[in-house]
Protein backbone atom coordinates (compact mmCIF):
# COMPACT_ATOMS: atom_id res chain seq x y z
CA UNK A 1 0.00 0.00 0.00
CA UNK A 2 0.70 3.46 -0.38
CA UNK A 3 1.47 5.58 2.53
CA UNK A 4 -1.00 8.53 0.77
CA UNK A 5 -0.43 11.33 2.70
CA UNK A 6 3.15 11.18 1.75
CA UNK A 7 2.02 10.79 -1.56
CA UNK A 8 -0.37 13.71 -1.97
CA UNK A 9 2.70 16.50 -0.24
CA UNK A 10 4.75 15.35 -2.88
CA UNK A 11 2.95 14.68 -5.46
CA UNK A 12 0.10 16.77 -6.42
CA UNK A 13 1.78 20.04 -4.49
CA UNK A 14 3.64 19.89 -8.19
CA UNK A 15 0.87 18.92 -10.04
CA UNK A 16 -1.51 22.17 -11.29
CA UNK A 17 -2.86 23.19 -14.45
CA UNK A 18 -1.74 26.73 -15.51
CA UNK A 19 -4.82 27.79 -16.56
CA UNK A 20 -6.26 26.99 -13.12
CA UNK A 21 -3.38 27.34 -10.76
CA UNK A 22 -5.24 26.64 -7.93
CA UNK A 23 -6.57 23.08 -8.37
CA UNK A 24 -5.38 19.95 -7.20
CA UNK A 25 -6.34 17.27 -9.73
CA UNK A 26 -7.46 14.19 -8.14
CA UNK A 27 -7.19 11.61 -10.50
CA UNK A 28 -4.52 9.23 -9.18
CA UNK A 29 -6.05 9.27 -5.89
CA UNK A 30 -9.01 8.17 -7.17
CA UNK A 31 -7.11 6.24 -9.38
CA UNK A 32 -4.86 4.17 -6.74
CA UNK A 33 -8.19 3.37 -4.78
CA UNK A 34 -10.33 2.07 -7.95
CA UNK A 35 -7.59 -0.49 -8.96
CA UNK A 36 -7.73 -1.85 -5.35
CA UNK A 37 -11.53 -2.84 -6.58
CA UNK A 38 -11.31 -6.70 -8.20
CA UNK A 39 -13.22 -6.31 -11.47
CA UNK A 40 -12.24 -8.93 -13.98
CA UNK A 41 -14.89 -10.13 -16.57
CA UNK A 42 -15.01 -13.45 -17.44
CA UNK A 43 -15.21 -14.71 -21.21
CA UNK A 44 -16.83 -17.79 -20.51
CA UNK A 45 -19.60 -16.53 -18.72
CA UNK A 46 -22.58 -15.80 -19.97
CA UNK A 47 -24.21 -13.87 -17.30
CA UNK A 48 -24.82 -10.19 -17.74
CA UNK A 49 -22.47 -8.31 -16.33
CA UNK A 50 -20.42 -11.45 -16.84
CA UNK A 51 -19.10 -11.18 -13.27
CA UNK A 52 -20.71 -9.44 -9.97
CA UNK A 53 -18.06 -7.64 -8.64
CA UNK A 54 -17.82 -5.65 -11.46
CA UNK A 55 -20.99 -3.74 -9.47
CA UNK A 56 -18.91 -2.86 -7.08
CA UNK A 57 -16.67 -0.11 -8.39
CA UNK A 58 -19.97 0.87 -10.17
CA UNK A 59 -21.41 1.75 -7.14
CA UNK A 60 -18.51 3.29 -5.71
CA UNK A 61 -18.76 5.52 -8.90
CA UNK A 62 -21.99 6.20 -7.91
CA UNK A 63 -21.70 7.25 -4.21
CA UNK A 64 -18.24 9.45 -5.68
CA UNK A 65 -20.19 11.31 -7.86
CA UNK A 66 -23.33 12.26 -5.74
CA UNK A 67 -20.45 13.22 -2.81
CA UNK A 68 -18.74 15.20 -5.55
CA UNK A 69 -22.23 17.02 -5.98
CA UNK A 70 -23.34 15.26 -9.02
CA UNK A 71 -27.23 14.97 -8.41
CA UNK A 72 -28.46 13.24 -11.44
CA UNK A 73 -26.38 9.84 -11.48
CA UNK A 74 -27.72 5.82 -11.43
CA UNK A 75 -26.37 2.83 -11.70
CA UNK A 76 -28.79 0.34 -13.66
CA UNK A 77 -28.85 -3.42 -13.53
CA UNK A 78 -26.25 -4.09 -15.69
CA UNK A 79 -23.94 -2.01 -13.44
CA UNK A 80 -23.87 0.51 -16.37
CA UNK A 81 -23.44 4.19 -14.87
CA UNK A 82 -24.97 7.04 -16.30
CA UNK A 83 -24.50 10.67 -15.15
CA UNK A 84 -25.46 13.97 -16.29
CA UNK A 85 -23.30 17.38 -15.24
CA UNK A 86 -25.74 20.13 -16.08
CA UNK A 87 -24.88 22.88 -18.35
CA UNK A 88 -24.17 26.41 -17.04
CA UNK A 89 -24.11 28.42 -20.29
CA UNK A 90 -27.23 29.83 -22.32
CA UNK A 91 -25.81 28.71 -25.53
CA UNK A 92 -27.17 25.98 -27.29
CA UNK A 93 -24.20 23.47 -26.80
CA UNK A 94 -24.08 19.89 -28.21
CA UNK A 95 -24.04 17.04 -25.29
CA UNK A 96 -20.69 15.41 -25.26
CA UNK A 97 -20.38 12.14 -23.18
CA UNK A 98 -16.78 10.54 -21.36
CA UNK A 99 -17.44 6.67 -21.41
CA UNK A 100 -14.89 4.32 -19.80
CA UNK A 101 -14.78 0.53 -19.08
CA UNK A 102 -14.93 -0.59 -15.55
CA UNK A 103 -13.77 -3.86 -16.21
CA UNK A 104 -10.25 -5.83 -16.11
CA UNK A 105 -8.90 -7.94 -18.92
CA UNK A 106 -9.07 -11.52 -17.79
CA UNK A 107 -5.63 -12.29 -19.13
CA UNK A 108 -3.68 -11.54 -15.65
CA UNK A 109 -4.82 -11.89 -12.45
CA UNK A 110 -6.98 -8.05 -10.87
CA UNK A 111 -7.26 -9.64 -7.47
CA UNK A 112 -5.27 -8.23 -4.51
CA UNK A 113 -4.09 -5.07 -6.83
CA UNK A 114 -1.13 -3.27 -4.50
CA UNK A 115 -0.81 -0.13 -6.43
CA UNK A 116 3.21 1.69 -5.82
CA UNK A 117 3.92 4.94 -6.75
CA UNK A 118 7.72 5.23 -7.92
CA UNK A 119 8.11 9.24 -7.59
CA UNK A 120 10.58 11.17 -9.45
CA UNK A 121 11.42 8.31 -12.25
CA UNK A 122 14.86 8.67 -13.17
CA UNK A 123 14.95 5.87 -15.74
CA UNK A 124 16.42 2.90 -13.33
CA UNK A 125 15.12 -0.85 -13.69
CA UNK A 126 11.92 -0.87 -11.48
CA UNK A 127 11.75 -4.01 -9.98
CA UNK A 128 7.92 -5.28 -8.61
CA UNK A 129 8.90 -6.24 -4.99
CA UNK A 130 6.18 -9.15 -5.17
CA UNK A 131 7.81 -10.93 -8.44
CA UNK A 132 11.52 -10.00 -8.79
CA UNK A 133 11.22 -11.55 -12.08
CA UNK A 134 8.88 -8.72 -13.05
CA UNK A 135 11.06 -5.65 -14.33
CA UNK A 136 9.89 -2.42 -15.81
CA UNK A 137 13.28 -1.56 -18.47
CA UNK A 138 13.77 1.58 -20.17
CA UNK A 139 15.07 -0.31 -23.24
CA UNK A 140 11.78 -2.63 -22.93
CA UNK A 141 9.64 0.38 -22.64
CA UNK A 142 11.06 3.14 -24.64
CA UNK A 143 8.12 5.26 -23.93
CA UNK A 144 9.20 5.30 -20.48
CA UNK A 145 12.08 7.73 -22.09
CA UNK A 146 9.26 10.26 -21.94
CA UNK A 147 8.55 10.33 -18.09
CA UNK A 148 11.58 11.04 -16.43
CA UNK A 149 11.11 13.58 -13.33
CA UNK A 150 7.72 11.86 -13.38
CA UNK A 151 5.48 9.56 -10.55
CA UNK A 152 4.89 6.63 -12.19
CA UNK A 153 2.56 4.01 -10.78
CA UNK A 154 2.78 0.18 -11.18
CA UNK A 155 1.32 -2.85 -9.61
CA UNK A 156 3.37 -5.10 -7.26
CA UNK A 157 4.28 -8.10 -9.52
CA UNK A 158 1.56 -10.42 -8.90
CA UNK A 159 -1.48 -8.94 -10.85
CA UNK A 160 -1.86 -6.41 -13.60
CA UNK A 161 -2.61 -2.63 -12.52
CA UNK A 162 -6.00 -2.20 -13.94
CA UNK A 163 -5.03 1.44 -15.44
CA UNK A 164 -7.12 -0.38 -18.69
CA UNK A 165 -9.34 0.96 -17.76
CA UNK A 166 -9.95 2.46 -14.44
CA UNK A 167 -7.23 5.45 -15.33
CA UNK A 168 -9.83 6.46 -17.95
CA UNK A 169 -12.43 6.24 -14.85
CA UNK A 170 -10.41 8.09 -12.12
CA UNK A 171 -9.34 10.57 -15.19
CA UNK A 172 -13.64 10.97 -15.79
CA UNK A 173 -14.36 11.15 -12.27
CA UNK A 174 -11.69 13.92 -11.79
CA UNK A 175 -12.92 15.95 -14.96
CA UNK A 176 -16.32 15.48 -12.85
CA UNK A 177 -15.23 17.13 -9.18
CA UNK A 178 -13.47 19.54 -11.49
CA UNK A 179 -16.15 20.95 -13.77
CA UNK A 180 -18.34 21.23 -10.40
CA UNK A 181 -15.96 22.59 -8.07
CA UNK A 182 -15.42 25.27 -11.18
CA UNK A 183 -18.20 27.03 -11.86
CA UNK A 184 -16.21 29.56 -13.99
CA UNK A 185 -15.58 27.07 -16.64
CA UNK A 186 -18.39 27.12 -19.15
CA UNK A 187 -19.60 24.33 -20.90
CA UNK A 188 -22.77 22.24 -21.87
CA UNK A 189 -24.33 18.97 -20.82
CA UNK A 190 -21.75 16.78 -19.74
CA UNK A 191 -22.53 12.82 -19.32
CA UNK A 192 -20.59 10.31 -18.07
CA UNK A 193 -21.02 6.73 -18.96
CA UNK A 194 -19.03 3.99 -16.99
CA UNK A 195 -19.17 0.20 -19.10
CA UNK A 196 -19.19 -3.26 -17.67
CA UNK A 197 -17.28 -6.14 -20.20
CA UNK A 198 -15.69 -4.16 -22.16
CA UNK A 199 -12.40 -6.71 -22.25
CA UNK A 200 -15.01 -9.53 -23.00
CA UNK A 201 -16.25 -7.37 -25.84
CA UNK A 202 -19.75 -7.19 -24.43
CA UNK A 203 -19.18 -3.16 -22.93
CA UNK A 204 -22.07 -2.01 -25.44
CA UNK A 205 -24.32 -4.74 -25.27
CA UNK A 206 -26.90 -2.99 -22.86
CA UNK A 207 -25.98 0.54 -23.35
CA UNK A 208 -29.26 2.52 -23.16
CA UNK A 209 -27.79 5.45 -25.88
CA UNK A 210 -31.48 7.06 -25.76
CA UNK A 211 -31.51 7.65 -21.99
CA UNK A 212 -28.06 8.87 -22.08
CA UNK A 213 -29.13 11.26 -24.66
CA UNK A 214 -25.61 12.71 -26.06
CA UNK A 215 -24.91 13.82 -29.31
CA UNK A 216 -21.05 12.29 -29.45
CA UNK A 217 -18.71 10.98 -27.00
CA UNK A 218 -14.92 10.17 -26.18
CA UNK A 219 -13.69 6.72 -24.55
CA UNK A 220 -10.65 7.65 -22.30
CA UNK A 221 -8.92 3.75 -23.21
CA UNK A 222 -5.78 4.93 -25.01
CA UNK A 223 -1.87 5.12 -24.42
CA UNK A 224 0.52 7.47 -24.89
CA UNK A 225 -0.17 11.26 -23.56
CA UNK A 226 -1.32 13.07 -26.53
CA UNK A 227 -2.62 10.09 -28.61
CA UNK A 228 -6.37 10.48 -30.76
CA UNK A 229 -7.75 6.95 -32.69
CA UNK A 230 -10.41 7.83 -34.47
CA UNK A 231 -9.79 4.33 -36.50
CA UNK A 232 -10.46 0.89 -35.86
CA UNK A 233 -10.58 -2.28 -37.87
CA UNK A 234 -13.75 -3.41 -39.91
CA UNK A 235 -14.21 -6.59 -39.39
CA UNK A 236 -16.45 -9.71 -40.52
CA UNK A 237 -16.46 -13.66 -39.37
CA UNK A 238 -16.37 -15.80 -42.22
CA UNK A 239 -17.41 -19.38 -41.71
CA UNK A 240 -16.57 -22.23 -44.10
CA UNK A 241 -18.30 -25.70 -43.93
CA UNK A 242 -17.02 -28.39 -45.66
CA UNK A 243 -19.59 -31.56 -46.38
CA UNK A 244 -17.35 -34.50 -47.21
CA UNK A 245 -18.70 -38.19 -48.32
CA UNK A 246 -18.94 -40.60 -45.52
CA UNK A 247 -18.29 -44.80 -45.63
CA UNK A 248 -17.64 -47.29 -43.65
CA UNK A 249 -13.76 -47.68 -43.62
CA UNK A 250 -13.38 -50.68 -44.47
CA UNK A 251 -15.07 -50.40 -47.59
CA UNK A 252 -14.68 -46.39 -48.38
CA UNK A 253 -11.81 -47.04 -51.55
CA UNK A 254 -12.86 -45.03 -53.96
CA UNK A 255 -16.21 -43.36 -51.90
CA UNK A 256 -14.82 -41.74 -48.91
CA UNK A 257 -14.00 -38.05 -48.98
CA UNK A 258 -12.79 -36.87 -45.28
CA UNK A 259 -13.82 -33.35 -45.06
CA UNK A 260 -11.10 -32.73 -41.98
CA UNK A 261 -8.59 -33.55 -44.81
CA UNK A 262 -9.63 -30.84 -47.12
CA UNK A 263 -9.85 -28.24 -44.21
CA UNK A 264 -6.05 -29.01 -44.05
CA UNK A 265 -5.66 -28.76 -47.47
CA UNK A 266 -7.67 -25.27 -46.93
CA UNK A 267 -5.10 -23.76 -44.73
CA UNK A 268 -2.17 -25.05 -45.72
CA UNK A 269 -3.54 -23.17 -49.40
CA UNK A 270 -3.52 -19.79 -47.38
CA UNK A 271 -0.85 -17.33 -48.21
CA UNK A 272 2.08 -17.78 -46.15
CA UNK A 273 3.81 -14.21 -46.47
CA UNK A 274 1.07 -12.18 -46.39
CA UNK A 275 -2.32 -11.71 -45.13
CA UNK A 276 -1.87 -12.85 -42.00
CA UNK A 277 -2.00 -11.51 -38.40
CA UNK A 278 1.96 -12.87 -38.04
CA UNK A 279 2.56 -11.08 -41.12
CA UNK A 280 1.23 -8.10 -41.11
CA UNK A 281 1.05 -4.62 -39.25
CA UNK A 282 0.35 -0.81 -40.05
CA UNK A 283 -2.92 -0.50 -42.26
CA UNK A 284 -2.69 -3.84 -43.84
CA UNK A 285 -5.71 -6.71 -42.82
CA UNK A 286 -5.81 -10.08 -42.66
CA UNK A 287 -7.70 -13.78 -42.89
CA UNK A 288 -6.83 -15.29 -39.74
CA UNK A 289 -8.29 -18.71 -39.07
CA UNK A 290 -9.23 -18.79 -35.51
CA UNK A 291 -11.70 -22.43 -34.87
CA UNK A 292 -11.49 -25.79 -36.64
CA UNK A 293 -13.75 -28.19 -35.57
CA UNK A 294 -15.05 -31.25 -37.29
CA UNK A 295 -15.37 -35.06 -38.12
CA UNK A 296 -14.94 -36.86 -41.24
CA UNK A 297 -18.02 -35.76 -42.60
CA UNK A 298 -18.03 -32.44 -42.01
CA UNK A 299 -15.70 -29.88 -41.05
CA UNK A 300 -16.10 -26.39 -39.74
CA UNK A 301 -13.54 -23.65 -40.11
CA UNK A 302 -13.98 -19.86 -38.17
CA UNK A 303 -12.02 -17.25 -39.86
CA UNK A 304 -11.86 -13.25 -38.86
CA UNK A 305 -11.64 -11.14 -41.60
CA UNK A 306 -9.76 -7.30 -41.03
CA UNK A 307 -9.30 -4.41 -42.80
CA UNK A 308 -9.55 -1.08 -42.41
CA UNK A 309 -11.80 -0.17 -45.18
CA UNK A 310 -14.99 -1.93 -45.61
CA UNK A 311 -14.66 -2.87 -49.63
CA UNK A 312 -11.36 -4.67 -48.48
CA UNK A 313 -13.11 -6.43 -46.03
CA UNK A 314 -15.48 -7.99 -49.13
CA UNK A 315 -12.00 -8.13 -51.67
CA UNK A 316 -10.37 -10.38 -48.72
CA UNK A 317 -14.12 -12.88 -48.52
CA UNK A 318 -14.26 -12.98 -52.13
CA UNK A 319 -10.45 -13.82 -52.00
CA UNK A 320 -10.83 -16.89 -49.20
CA UNK A 321 -14.53 -17.95 -50.82
CA UNK A 322 -12.49 -18.65 -54.42
CA UNK A 323 -9.34 -20.05 -52.77
CA UNK A 324 -11.84 -22.02 -51.75
CA UNK A 325 -13.48 -23.15 -54.49
CA UNK A 326 -10.37 -23.79 -56.21
CA UNK A 327 -9.94 -26.91 -53.58
CA UNK A 328 -12.79 -27.85 -53.42
CA UNK A 329 -13.13 -28.62 -57.33
CA UNK A 330 -10.55 -31.47 -56.74
CA UNK A 331 -13.02 -33.06 -54.84
CA UNK A 332 -16.58 -32.81 -56.88
CA UNK A 333 -18.39 -34.92 -54.53
CA UNK A 334 -18.07 -32.82 -51.71
CA UNK A 335 -19.59 -29.50 -51.32
CA UNK A 336 -18.89 -26.21 -49.29
CA UNK A 337 -20.87 -23.28 -47.33
CA UNK A 338 -19.86 -20.27 -46.93
CA UNK A 339 -21.20 -17.65 -44.27
CA UNK A 340 -20.51 -14.43 -43.83
CA UNK A 341 -21.13 -12.13 -40.43
CA UNK A 342 -20.86 -8.33 -40.18
CA UNK A 343 -18.75 -7.77 -36.36
CA UNK A 344 -18.14 -4.07 -36.09
CA UNK A 345 -16.80 -1.48 -38.24
CA UNK A 346 -13.93 1.19 -38.83
CA UNK A 347 -15.71 4.07 -36.75
CA UNK A 348 -13.71 7.11 -39.54
CA UNK A 349 -16.81 5.97 -41.66
CA UNK A 350 -19.04 7.85 -39.09
CA UNK A 351 -16.51 10.11 -37.69
CA UNK A 352 -15.90 11.73 -41.14
CA UNK A 353 -19.28 12.27 -41.72
CA UNK A 354 -18.82 14.37 -38.49
CA UNK A 355 -15.39 15.75 -38.83
CA UNK A 356 -16.06 18.16 -35.68
CA UNK A 357 -15.99 15.31 -33.34
CA UNK A 358 -12.05 14.58 -34.01
CA UNK A 359 -11.24 18.23 -34.52
CA UNK A 360 -12.20 19.37 -31.33
CA UNK A 361 -10.16 16.61 -29.94
CA UNK A 362 -7.15 17.80 -31.63
CA UNK A 363 -7.50 20.98 -30.48
CA UNK A 364 -8.32 20.34 -26.99
CA UNK A 365 -4.85 18.52 -26.96
CA UNK A 366 -2.91 21.10 -28.20
CA UNK A 367 -3.99 23.28 -25.58
CA UNK A 368 -3.42 21.01 -23.02
CA UNK A 369 0.52 21.02 -24.48
CA UNK A 370 0.70 18.16 -25.85
CA UNK A 371 1.71 17.22 -29.67
CA UNK A 372 -0.59 15.19 -31.21
CA UNK A 373 0.00 11.49 -32.14
CA UNK A 374 -3.15 9.83 -34.89
CA UNK A 375 -3.42 6.23 -34.16
CA UNK A 376 -5.51 3.45 -35.80
CA UNK A 377 -6.33 0.55 -33.75
CA UNK A 378 -5.82 -2.97 -35.28
CA UNK A 379 -8.75 -4.43 -33.37
CA UNK A 380 -12.30 -2.69 -32.66
CA UNK A 381 -13.44 -0.86 -29.10
CA UNK A 382 -16.15 -0.37 -27.85
CA UNK A 383 -16.42 3.44 -29.23
CA UNK A 384 -16.42 1.82 -32.73
CA UNK A 385 -19.75 0.05 -31.40
CA UNK A 386 -21.11 2.93 -30.21
CA UNK A 387 -19.93 4.93 -33.54
CA UNK A 388 -22.68 2.25 -35.00
CA UNK A 389 -25.43 2.48 -32.96
CA UNK A 390 -25.27 6.21 -33.10
CA UNK A 391 -22.80 8.05 -30.83
CA UNK A 392 -19.66 9.08 -32.56
CA UNK A 393 -16.89 8.22 -30.31
CA UNK A 394 -13.22 8.19 -30.71
CA UNK A 395 -10.47 7.60 -28.46
CA UNK A 396 -8.88 9.52 -26.21
CA UNK A 397 -5.29 8.94 -24.80
CA UNK A 398 -5.72 7.79 -20.77
CA UNK A 399 -1.98 7.80 -20.52
CA UNK A 400 -2.05 3.32 -19.55
CA UNK A 401 0.86 1.36 -20.56
CA UNK A 402 1.95 -2.28 -21.36
CA UNK A 403 -1.74 -3.12 -20.87
CA UNK A 404 -3.00 -6.77 -19.76
CA UNK A 405 0.51 -7.75 -18.15
CA UNK A 406 2.13 -7.36 -14.58
CA UNK A 407 4.21 -4.87 -16.24
CA UNK A 408 1.33 -2.46 -16.71
CA UNK A 409 1.67 1.32 -15.79
CA UNK A 410 0.78 4.85 -16.15
CA UNK A 411 2.31 8.14 -14.85
CA UNK A 412 0.66 10.61 -12.67
CA UNK A 413 1.63 13.46 -15.04
CA UNK A 414 0.41 11.79 -17.87
CA UNK A 415 -3.34 11.03 -15.78
CA UNK A 416 -3.24 14.87 -15.18
CA UNK A 417 -3.31 15.83 -18.92
CA UNK A 418 -6.08 13.61 -19.43
CA UNK A 419 -8.12 15.43 -17.54
CA UNK A 420 -6.47 18.74 -18.73
CA UNK A 421 -7.49 17.89 -22.40
CA UNK A 422 -11.37 17.19 -21.38
CA UNK A 423 -11.64 20.37 -19.89
CA UNK A 424 -10.21 22.29 -22.74
CA UNK A 425 -12.39 20.01 -24.70
CA UNK A 426 -15.97 20.88 -23.04
CA UNK A 427 -14.44 24.31 -23.25
CA UNK A 428 -14.14 24.26 -27.02
CA UNK A 429 -17.65 22.71 -27.33
CA UNK A 430 -18.85 25.96 -25.80
CA UNK A 431 -16.60 28.67 -27.51
CA UNK A 432 -18.07 26.97 -30.75
CA UNK A 433 -21.49 26.57 -30.33
ZN1 LIG B 1 -9.55 -0.73 -22.27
Amino acid sequence: MVSSNHFFCSIFDAQIIDMFPKYPFTAAERFLRYVQVDTQSDPQSSSFPTTEKQKDLSRLLVQELKQIGVADVEVDEWGYVYATIPANTDKKVPVVCFCAHVDTAPDCSGTGVKPIVHNNYQGKDIVLPDDETQVLRMDEYPYLQTQIGNDIITASGNTLLGADDKAGVAEIMDLANFLVTHPDVKHGTVKLLFTPDEEVGKGTAKVDLEKLGADFGYTLDGGEAGSLEDETFSADGAQVIIHGVIAHPGYAKDKMINAMKIAGEILADLPKDRLSPETTDGKRGFIHPVRVEGIAEKCTIDFIIRDFETPGLKKKEDYLRTQIAERMRVYPKASFEFHVTEQYRNMKEVLDVNPHIVAYAKEAISRAGLSLKMESIRGGTDGSRLSFMGLPCPNLFAGMQAIHSKLEFISVQDMNKAVETMVHLVMICEEKA
